[in-house]
């Protein structure tokens, strides 16, 4: 039986590791239910053969780097291995476990359940991407139950917070980890027959106003910093209509432009009431940075750009901090690892291929900067990410099972 017969032979065995996966309510934040979550998937990688170590993210560290509602959490990050004979090269498999918070009302009531209907299993997580987790362990199954050895080295890793930062998840485990990849999979960011062969950086700012505050009656004997950050505001639109003439196009032709949105969190800071002129009001900005462009000139270009609209306004004082930062990256997809994962994902979809940027990041930026391999993306994905009524379909989820196998026991590196 070959791996992908044993797949279609087994999709409820799929489907229950999913319904298992999605009812660990990962939450972050905070980052509930890890030991949990990661205690199982380290049995179920040591059930598969391989050699696997949960790593605990030291408490020291983890309080200097997350916020105090967040120290009574732990975080750990789970990581397998499995040595072929003769193999000099590590293909790696990476997923992040962590899910996004509920909100809304969902056709299934519990989003925790992980109900199915239709060919679909709902739940939060479902795409987003414990999906991804199942199918990757159905390959492993599938792999050893038709007797077969992977063509190189395998490295699983299964990590945290990605849905915050992924400092101390993915961001922890490439620098601390004993970890050596040669290519990796990041097992989102490309579905269908898009593989993701890159994705967009992120620069997340904020901007202060600094107003003077006065009595409601006497606002003329004020500086109104909601005012000002209104005007502010509106003068950039110019700057997203000159971001909007730059265009990339990705490998498989789609059209690209670098974007900002702004938004995010409003503050008027203390004493915002209504018979008072405020004198703080904040806001964020959320610039996009497509993979061509250097990371620095955008950033420097936008701060540039900001200083010089608010000094266009009468009085109008501000800040601006750096949030966080993500750098975008890309990988030629004519490297072999490419092809081989472009013919997989052509013999089992019967459908040609197509290479893709990702507009969202994930985590191949860490594999991509740090080991500076060749790192794509590619996964089930599903339906309404982050949103009610996540899910992911069972025909994907079987088919990326498919992909992984085919990709683990065809290419040599
Ligand atoms: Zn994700």
């Amino acid at each position: 039986m070959t791996p992908a017969e044993f797949i279609d032979h087994h999709p409820t065995a799929l489907v229950n590791q999913l319904r298992q996966l999605v009812q660990f309510s990962t939450v972050n934040p905070p980052g509930k239910n890890y030991h949990e979550i990661t205690a199982w998937l380290t049995r179920e990688l040591t059930k598969r053969g391989l050699a696997t170590r949960r790593y605990q993210i030291p408490r020291g560290l983890l309080r200097r780097t997350l916020p105090p509602a967040q120290h009574d959490y732990p975080r750990y990050n789970v990581l397998g291995r499995y040595e072929v004979k003769g193999a000099n090269r590590t293909l790696h498999f990476n997923a992040h476990y962590d899910v996004v918070p509920v909100s809304g009302k969902w056709r299934h009531e519990n989003p925790f359940s992980g109900a199915t209907e239709k060919g679909w299993v709902y739940g939060r997580g479902t795409a987003d991407m414990k999906g991804s987790i199942a199918s990757l362990l159905m390959a492993l199954t599938a792999v050893r139950a038709a007797g077969l050895t992977p063509n190189m080295n395998l490295e699983v890793s299964f990590t945290a917070d990605e849905e915050t930062d992924s400092e101390l998840g993915t961001g922890w485990l490439v620098q601390h980890a004993r970890i050596r990849p040669d290519y990796a999979i990041v097992m989102e960011g490309g579905e269908g027959r898009a593989v993701c062969c890159g994705h967009n950086g992120t620069l997340w700012l904020e901007v202060e106003v600094h107003g003077r505050p006065a009595h409601g009656s006497l606002p003329h004997k004020g500086i109104n910093a909601l005012e000002k950050m209104a005007a502010l505001v509106r003068s950039l639109d110019d700057y997203k209509r000159i971001l909007a003439t730059r265009t990339w196009k990705s490998p498989n032709g789609r059209c690209h432009r670098p974007t900002v949105n702004l938004g995010g969190v409003f503050h008027c800071g203390e004493g915002a009431k209504i018979n008072t002129v405020p004198a703080h009001a904040s806001f964020t900005i959320d610039r996009r940075v497509l993979p061509q462009e250097d990371h620095a000139a955008a950033e420097k270009e936008l701060r540039t750009t900001l200083r010089a609209a608010a000094r266009q306004i009468p009085q109008c004082r501000i800040t601006i901090n750096k949030i966080s930062e993500n750098f975008a990256c890309f990988s030629a997809p004519s490297d072999p690892f490419f092809k081989a994962m472009a013919g997989c994902v052509s013999r089992v979809r019967r459908q040609r291929a197509q290479f893709d940027v990702s507009s969202g990041f994930n985590d191949m930026h860490f594999f991509s900067h740090y080991f500076k391999i060749p790192t794509l993306g590619y996964g089930p994905g599903g339906q309404d990410y982050h949103a009610v009524d996540e899910r992911a379909e069972i025909k994907e989820l079987l088919a990326s099972a498919k992909i992984y196998a085919e990709l683990m026991t065809t290419f040599a590196g």
